[in-house]
């Protein structure tokens, strides 16, 4: 069935841009309630890791797997639908748009070809809209924007877009979570709250990819991080094996 728990595989996915190669034959899970730690330097391949398994870029050899079913062929639309949701670096919001209207969008926009799409397809039917309305209001909810349901998204603090984008993200139902960076421009206050929350959406069984920077952030969350370097795996494991692999703490982890 769709709620299967099935993980996403990534076996020896290569893709180059011109001569770099961002993504140099890299194996990787993610697996159903369980957060895996995606950490790298600049430009070792974290994002376009991120953009292979949403659908935003093909790769040009490997297999990308949501358990038998390879992915390659599916859409980003179609990826949607079959339940992995993503964030953005930059959050994506409808600055003109309520709060909680942009929240109602990401039950369809990730789905959907174009934000117009989106718009067109709402709820016809008062009951729907009172549906999506509440899936909205439990969102917001759970990422702690509660209250804020009417205020204009463009009037928002930059720390509550991010949320915002999980919140809209959680509307699919993921299956899988995947974000990209999170955390960043996030007080250490929030960093907290932040990891608190993928926590839970962790141990709702949801299957979280977590890029990025902040190691405090990921050593205390995550199941499993991997090291990028160069788009290879220089190192993979629970976190307490990579805080303690020579070669992650000397490059990377400035110790
Ligand atoms: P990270 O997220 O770890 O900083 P990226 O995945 O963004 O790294 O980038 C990996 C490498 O691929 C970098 O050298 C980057 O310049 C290159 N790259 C990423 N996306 C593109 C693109 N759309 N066009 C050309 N080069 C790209």
């Amino acid at each position: 069935s769709a709620t299967a728990p099935e993980p996403i595989t990534l076996a020896g996915v290569r893709l180059s841009f011109g001569a770099v190669k961002a993504i140099d034959g890299l194996d990787l899970a993610l697996r159903p309630g369980s957060v895996h730690g995606l950490i790298g330097p600049n430009g070792s391949g974290k994002t376009t890791t991120l953009n292979v398994i949403s659908g935003y870029y093909r790769p040009q050899d490997g297999a990308v797997r949501l358990g038998s079913r390879s992915l390659l062929a599916e859409a980003r639309e179609a990826r949607a639908r079959l339940r992995i949701a993503r964030t953005f670096q930059t959050p994506r919001i409808v600055g003109e748009a309520s709060v909680i209207e942009n929240v109602m969008l990401g039950g369809s926009v990730e789905g959907r070809a174009s934000l117009a799409e989106s718009l067109l397809s709402l709820p016809r039917h008062r009951a729907d809209e009172r549906h999506l309305r509440e899936s909205a209001r439990l969102a917001l909810r759970a990422v702690g924007l509660d209250g804020l349901d009417d205020v204009r998204a463009g009037r928002l603090q930059h720390s509550e877009l991010r949320f915002l984008e999980i919140a809209r993200a959680l509307m699919l139902r993921p299956a899988f979570l995947l974000l990209d960076e999170p955390a960043a421009g996030l007080s250490a206050q929030e960093i907290q709250r932040l990891g608190g929350l993928i926590r839970a959406v962790a141990d709702a069984g949801i299957g979280v990819l977590l890029v990025e920077h902040h190691a405090d952030l990921i050593f205390a969350i995550c199941d499993e991080v991997t090291v990028l370097n160069l788009g290879r795996v220089l190192a993979a494991g629970t976190p307490a094996e990579i805080r303690s692999h020579r070669e992650v703490v000397s490059a990377y982890l400035g110790a």
